[in-house]
């Protein structure tokens, strides 16, 4: 080997040179730090230079990912709170989190279970006064009445009066109309499945009632017309959209920029004068 002061040649087991005398470990750890001290700043700015491309390029990836989550997010228009989603650029559906094509959908048909429900009203009157006590009444009344959207069971009015000495009770039984299933049957390739929108009883004069069954229509009549439409034979995937390919084109420049700074690392040779 060398002496790695003065270069002359010694014996791989000399700890000193016999030449110059240089302890040759100690020198060489010495020369390491001076060569660490004078070179640290350069490192570092290569450090954060490469750090810098790297991240760069990250952040770029990021956004294309963002921009393809984007695009394919807006292609699907919804009803009813997702009920329903729709893809007018693939032609697909999602019906129960399943995704079809639009020429899988065979018909569509509101489902609607009505009942009705009792509210008992009792009138006292004695001595020209009177009393009246509402009471709720319990349970459903009767079988369930599957009808055609719009079906009402007929309020009824069912009066009863009877005679205790000077009191006159009368007693009105009104049946209020209610639904207790709302939904939408969808055929799908021959197999039925159903969007179920409702599934607890509400008045038929509800809010709840009337927005759902607008719901429902609005699905079966997207349906009918989603079957009708035929499914696009080309369309762009959403990372082929324009501006997808343009960030691509700025990772591939973020991607050659990283390659040249990493490539520009500092090689550093040892001064002359630290070997004298
Ligand atoms: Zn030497």
């Amino acid at each position: 080997m060398q002496c790695v002061k003065c270069k002359k040649k010694i014996d791989n087991v000399d700890v000193y040179c016999g030449y110059c005398g240089i302890h040759q470990e100690k020198y060489k750890k010495y020369l390491e730090k001076v060569e660490n001290k004078v070179h640290k700043d350069r490192d570092r700015e290569y450090n954060k230079n490469v750090k810098n491309a790297q991240n760069k390029l990250q952040q770029l990836q990021k956004s294309r990912e963002k921009e393809i989550q984007r695009i394919t997010s807006e292609r699907w228009e919804t009803i009813g709170n997702n009920a329903l989603s729709y893809n007018m650029t693939e032609g697909k559906v999602i019906v129960n989190g399943s995704t079809y094509l639009f020429s899988d959908i065979k018909g569509a048909e509101i489902v609607k279970q009505d009942s009705s429900r009792v509210v008992t009203n009792t009138t006292e009157t004695s001595k020209g006064k009177s009393k009246k006590h509402a009471s709720l009444g319990g349970g459903l009344l009767g079988a369930a009445v599957a009808g055609p959207v719009g079906a009402v069971v007929g309020g009824s009015v069912l009066g009863k009066t009877t005679s205790k000495g000077k009191t006159n009770v009368v007693t009105n039984s009104n049946e209020i109309p209610t639904c207790y299933h709302i939904g939408v049957n969808v055929d799908i390739n021959g197999f039925s499945t159903e969007i179920v929108l409702l599934s607890n009883t509400v008045d038929q004069s509800s809010n709840i009632h009337n927005n759902t069954v607008r719901i429902a229509q609005l699905i079966v009549d997207k349906l009918r017309s989603l079957s009708q439409t035929p499914v696009p034979k080309k369309f762009l995937k959403p990372e082929e959209e324009q501006s997808v390919l343009d960030i691509e084109k700025e990772i591939e420049e973020a991607a050659n920029e990283l390659k040249v700074v990493s490539d520009n690392k500092p090689t550093y040779e040892i001064p002359e004068s630290y070997l004298k």
